[in-house]
């Protein structure tokens, strides 16, 4: 257990992060939490349950290097799932508020008693569809962060998640390879909805390239007209 913790502050480095003994703790007691969970209620792959570490911790740190951790920013996660990357950002950025967002009960349900087993005290959890949250005057341009990982394609998550966000502020999503030509595809829907396309972070999570993944950063730069997000089965049907 502790070598995953060692590897965890060592990997938390690489990005800027530095994770004391307290956040480590953290991070070990929500990794116990979703093993013990997950064997009654399906959060994480059956695959993927032995490599929360590597596959969900290190990954979801990776924003590390563009984040000041005494900054307060107003961050809102959208299908937040088994709690990522909405948990470990909420660990390593106290000053922060975090937003957990998901449509599933169950997921949501999963966040709450996971932020409370491990005394967070800075997440709020939402069980809503982002389309309908989106349109919403408290949560409509009202964040500096957006994140998402695992929710969909860039063009289709780009109609769900860019409206949360205030002038300036920032949509990260969490992608695997592959991402030029999605990225091309999403151009329009990006510059509709207000954003503009400002850079893909590359990085690996362990040293074997199908471990490779991309962050894509994109700004706001205008109001997103108030048509958009439209309905789910309208985005799913045909994007921007
Ligand atoms: N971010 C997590 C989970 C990804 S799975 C991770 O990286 O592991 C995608 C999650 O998004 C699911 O939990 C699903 O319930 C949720 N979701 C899908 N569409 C959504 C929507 N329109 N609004 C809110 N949540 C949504």
């Amino acid at each position: 257990m502790r070598e995953n913790l060692n590897k965890l502050k060592i990997y938390a480095k690489n990005f800027d992060i530095d994770l004391n003994e307290e956040k480590l703790r953290k991070f070990e007691l929500f990794e116990k939490f979703i093993r013990e969970y997950n064997t009654h209620t399906n959060l994480v792959s059956t695959n993927d349950i032995n490599l929360i570490y590597e596959k969900h911790f290190f990954d979801s740190l990776s924003f590390g290097k563009m984040l000041n951790p005494e900054s307060k920013y107003k961050i809102i996660d959208i299908g937040s799932g088994g709690g990522f990357p909405v948990i470990p950002l909420a660990i390593i950025l106290e000053k922060s508020i975090v937003t957990a967002v998901d449509s599933t009960k169950k997921k949501t349900d999963f966040i709450e008693l996971a932020a409370k087993h491990i005394n967070l005290e800075n997440i709020n959890v939402i069980n809503a569809r982002a389309e309908d949250l989106a349109q919403k005057e408290n949560y409509r341009e009202k964040f500096d962060i957006v994140t998402a990982r695992a929710l969909g394609n860039l063009a289709q998550i780009s109609e769900l998640c860019i409206p949360f966000l205030a002038l300036g502020g920032k949509f990260i999503a969490y992608k695997a390879t592959k991402i030029k030509q999605e990225l091309e595809e999403a151009n329009n829907a990006i510059k509709i909805l207000g954003g503009k396309y400002t850079g893909i972070f590359e990085y690996n999570i362990a040293a074997d390239e199908n471990f490779a993944r991309n962050l894509v950063s994109i700004t706001k730069i205008s109001t997103t007209p108030k048509d958009y997000p439209r309905n789910f089965s309208a985005i799913k049907k045909k994007h921007l």
